[in-house]
């Protein structure tokens, strides 16, 4: 089903932009994807009119899409250029998916509970997001087909310790955004400067709320 970005979606979406610039988000490239990226396209229809606020919405299978402002903060944080290798975990709606792409990354991102990856593959192509979409189980990355290793990993939910096999398949010289923590998580990045962990630079961006990373594959 094709949906519209009327003025009204296109108005909402200039002013969730100049909110997450009042907020710092100073990106430029960030702000033109998320300008450009018609968030309610990822939602429910029903959401349509909520779909610019700065909240979390409900996705299905007990997922929320992340907050704008976090979308924002995380794609900042990821510095991704024109042709990177980008692996995401979480797929979710494919928000954020859509915009790594904007961003002009080659996105490859999993989703481990399949009511979320059927929903989302198709759309993300339909919309012309050309990310290779997987099910799985991401806390092990991208075990089946070696793309990698990647410039740079975004995690989008809450991790309880940074995975190893992430960091293994991250590239000498690559970012990784991950939300850290239990209940609450802290904002990670972590710049990856050698092989050897001595070399793993971490810096701390606030504190957020994110559903948890689980492990395995959920088919139902
Ligand atoms: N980026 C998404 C965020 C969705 S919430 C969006 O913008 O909509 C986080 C997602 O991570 C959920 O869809 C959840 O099912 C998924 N997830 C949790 N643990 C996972 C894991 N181990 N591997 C892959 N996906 C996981």
């Amino acid at each position: 089903m094709i949906r519209q970005d009327t003025f009204k979606h296109k108005g909402l979406r200039k002013q969730m932009v100049e909110a997450l610039r009042a907020k710092g988000i100073g990106s430029d490239a960030v702000l033109r994807a998320m300008e450009e990226v018609p968030r309610h396209w990822f939602l429910d229809s029903a959401l349509d009119m909520l779909a610019y606020d700065d909240r979390a919405l409900k996705i299905g299978c007990e997922q929320t899409i992340s907050h704008p402002s976090t979308v924002a903060m995380q794609s900042q944080l990821l510095d991704v250029s024109p042709g990177m290798k980008v692996l995401e975990i979480g797929t979710g709606s494919g928000y954020q998916t859509a915009i790594l792409c904007r961003l002009g990354g080659r996105v490859f991102t999993i989703e481990r509970q399949k009511g979320l990856f059927d929903r989302t593959r198709p759309l993300l192509a339909s919309l012309g997001y050309h990310a290779r979409c997987f099910l799985g189980d991401g806390y092990q990355g991208l075990q089946e087909v070696n793309y990698g290793p990647y410039d740079r990993i975004i995690v989008t939910c809450g991790a309880r310790e940074i995975p190893e096999a992430l960091m293994a398949q991250l590239k000498v010289g690559g970012i990784m955004v991950i939300p850290l923590g239990e209940q609450q998580q802290e904002m990670l990045r972590i710049t990856k400067a050698g092989e050897s962990r001595d070399l793993w630079r971490e810096e701390r961006f606030g504190v957020y709320s994110f559903v948890p990373m689980l492990d395995g594959r959920q088919m139902a």
